[in-house]
């Protein structure tokens, strides 16, 4: 990063030419390694010079050879687990793969380096910036928590525990990106409810009052297909046997990879002197322990309890009186009448809002607002290298000024293909350092794609997702410039990262935001104000139960990762979280955790989107309170911008809440936010 040129001019042959973007002329197994083994090299090397006597050396040039040798591990790191998740071709996400377990195992190694923690521990920052203190004091947390000060022996253990938990992962990762369930509809009658654009795209018409179609219909488990049968089609059948497809992913191949890789977190718990694997994961979060999650999800759970009750007796009562025979309502049939109900009781069909968000629309709605809202301005960059044709890249320019240089770089990677990630995902590139090097990141999705045909009409819910990713994606940016590598982009701790995504979420529910955009893809006309009002007023019903779902995983991701795992059973512990938490009945055969890849990423803190959802609600406010013009372009923007965005992973989250509120935050948001439908 920071001596690209020099190690260009001193590059050998067999160096790659792109040393920032692994994808840039990627084209087979060994074009991946040679690009990886460069960066390890590099960060090696750091390490060794770091590690070489030098009395003249400065702390902060010390400092700066660890974070230099850090950001080459991420760079790779990173890169390889994209092209893991993205890449056309299947050689390379299989080699992405094992490199992506080659370069965690070297930040194992890293992290139990013991003379480098000590060089570290050694280093005087006193005179520093806060930044800089708190980068070290952090990462020499980070030492500490990983077990360097254990003995060789312990340390050893420590080091083949991690290497198998990443092997256990990415296996448990792979085995759902691959995993689509086709679904054979012998009968097209089947398909009744869905969109005709829908029925279109799989050659089903309307023929005598009857659905016909020449070939048979296979559906998939992606999303653009799974959703709108969960919500739409008219056949509970139909609904149930996607249902249980979607939630049988994994299934069963995953379920002893997952045991597995829970006994593998708490033996390393154990070892490391804590009571539990949830423990440790919070230790150095905002949340701080086990026992604060518990207390946590038990407040929302509180919070969310009478509403939820209130909103499924309405829904009940709805469904005995149109079709007594579709009761007791279970988890495959809940979109569904959700969504009946919402038209019925709130007058709003999601399908009517559909005709104004077409794909491109809608993307380059975004980038205005985005571009408003935080300041910047995105130029397609036609030249970048990017690993799949479908891939746009954008340049990142302030707007303010016509400064030539860009501050990041962006990729879109937006519909489905075959071995690309399932998932909807912001993923980081290349580490951005103040004046050295730009940031620039992903987003990974599956939403339509638009055809000659097919304007690729989004539901608003994708919508909402796009906004959410989208969220994350500026966080990366604006965050991307930082003076160490180690605190740039989404670099705070784990369980603040939901909330400038949330954030983002909200402003989906003005109607002045959303007219910029949103007009109907055959007349031009902007959404009607009050359709959105309606839209908002429908959606916030079922919010209290959609709560609650939410506590369900978070409490299902606490407890496989607070209870022995020997004594796990993982259908029994679902079949409880639904028992306790959801309404509606469960169905046989749900074995969603083999798919529940947050278990990976996200291991015992689901509990961060609600957490985060908390501080999101009231950082909108903030914005909220202006008038409703300054919505975007207001002190509010600008503020948020600065002391949120920009401060990365330089400061601690709480202190970044502070910054921005003036004061900490009460579950107040939160509960007014689910109870607003209700409320007098
Ligand atoms: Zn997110």
């Amino acid at each position: 990063m920071i001596e690209t040129t020099a190690e260009t001019t001193t590059a050998t042959p067999s160096q790659p030419a792109d040393s920032l973007h692994l994808w840039s002329q990627l084209k087979n197994a060994e074009d991946a390694q040679a690009w990886v083994e460069s960066h390890l090299q590099a960060s090696r090397d750091r390490i060794a010079d770091l590690l070489a006597a030098n009395t003249a050396r400065s702390a902060v040039e010390t400092l700066g050879l660890y974070d230099q040798a850090a950001w080459h591990l991420r760079m790779a790191g990173s890169q390889a687990h994209v092209m893991f998740m993205v890449h056309p071709l299947a050689p390379v996400r299989d080699a992405a793969q094992q490199l992506s377990q080659l370069v965690a195992a070297e930040g194992v190694k890293l992290s139990l380096n013991r003379d480098v923690y000590q060089a570290l521990e050694a280093l005087d920052a006193s005179s520093e910036d806060a930044a800089t203190k708190y980068y070290l004091e952090r990462t020499l947390l980070g030492y500490r928590l990983a077990g360097v000060d254990r003995d060789e022996a312990t340390r050893e253990k420590i080091r083949s525990l991690a290497d198998k938990s990443t092997e256990l992962g990415m296996r448990f990762a792979r085995t759902v990106q691959d995993d689509v369930r086709k679904i054979e509809v012998a009968d097209p009658n089947e398909l009744r409810g869905l969109p005709a654009d829908f029925l279109e795209r799989f050659g089903v018409r309307e023929k005598d009052g009857q659905l016909v179609a020449d070939n048979p219909v296979v559906l998939t488990t992606d999303p653009p297909v799974l959703a709108p049968v969960m919500t739409y089609a008219a056949s509970a059948a139909l609904r149930r046997r996607m249902y249980l497809a979607y939630n049988d992913r994994g299934y069963p191949v995953n379920a002893p990879v997952l045991l597995d890789l829970l006994k593998t977190r708490e033996e390393m718990a154990e070892v490391l002197g804590f009571r539990s694997w949830a423990d440790l994961a919070t230790v150095d979060q905002m949340m701080g322990s086990a026992a604060n999650m518990r207390k946590f999800l038990s407040e929302v759970e509180h919070a969310a309890r009478e509403t939820a009750q209130r909103e499924f007796t309405e829904l009940e009562a709805f469904v005995r009186n149109r079709d007594p025979k579709a009761l007791p309502l279970t988890l495959s049939d809940a979109r569904f009448w959700e969504e009946q109900f919402r038209r019925a009781e709130y007058d709003f069909d999601s399908q009517s809002v559909r005709p104004y968000f077409p794909y491109e629309q809608v993307e380059d709605g975004i980038l205005v607002i985005a571009g408003e809202l935080f300041g910047v301005r995105f130029s397609r960059n036609k030249n970048a290298p990017v690993w799949h044709p479908d891939v746009k890249a954008f340049d990142v320019f302030e707007a303010s000024t016509v400064e030539a240089n860009p501050i990041g770089r962006i990729y879109l990677d937006m519909y489905p293909r075959e071995g690309k990630s399932k998932w909807f995902s912001e993923c980081s590139l290349v580490g951005g350092v103040l004046s050295k090097q730009i940031p620039e990141a992903s987003l990974v999705c599956n939403f339509t794609q638009p055809t000659d045909k097919d304007p690729g009409l989004l539901q608003y819910s994708d919508v909402v997702t796009y906004f959410h990713e989208f969220g994350h994606l500026m966080h990366e940016i604006l965050g991307g410039q930082q003076r160490w590598a180690g605190q740039s982009g989404i670099a705070t701790e784990g369980d603040f990262v939901e909330v400038p995504s949330q954030m983002l979420e909200e402003f989906f529910e003005r109607a002045d935001v959303l007219r910029t955009f949103a007009k109907h893809y055959q007349t031009g006309e902007p959404i009607p104000a009050e359709t959105v009002t309606r839209m908002t007023r429908a959606s916030a019903h079922g919010r209290a139960l959609s709560t609650l779902t939410q506590v369900m995983y978070a409490t299902y991701s606490m407890e496989t990762h607070d209870r022995r795992a020997a004594e796990l059973d993982l259908d029994t512990l679902l079949r409880e979280g639904y028992d306790r938490f959801s309404k509606y009945e469960f169905v046989d055969g749900n074995r969603m955790y083999a798919a529940f890849t947050h278990l990976v990423g996200y291991t015992s803190n689901y509990y961060t989107y609600l957490y985060d959802k908390v501080i999101a609600l009231e950082f909108f406010a903030e914005f909220a309170h202006q008038s409703s013009d300054k919505l975007l372009t207001g002190a509010v923007a600008k503020r948020y911008r600065n002391l949120v965005l920009e401060a990365g992973g330089s400061k601690p989250a709480k202190e970044i809440v502070r910054d921005f509120l003036g004061r900490e935050t009460s579950m107040d948001a939160l509960r007014t936010w689910i109870g607003r439908e209700f409320a007098a």
